[in-house]
């Protein structure tokens, strides 16, 4: 049940972090404050493919 997926920032797009997540737990799209390196500030980062 366990999948890899991205973290895009979504302010600048860029995709900073993978991390996995479980599909029975957590279905709906993940998001998440991260620190974004481009945007060099904590940003809303959203679960890509
Ligand atoms: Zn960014």
């Amino acid at each position: 049940m366990r999948v890899t997926i991205h973290l895009e920032c979504t302010q600048c797009r860029e995709r900073n972090y993978s991390s996995q997540k479980n599909k029975r737990n957590n279905p709906d799209r993940l998001e998440v404050k991260k620190y974004c390196s481009r945007c060099r500030k904590h940003t809303l980062h959203k679960e890509t493919k």
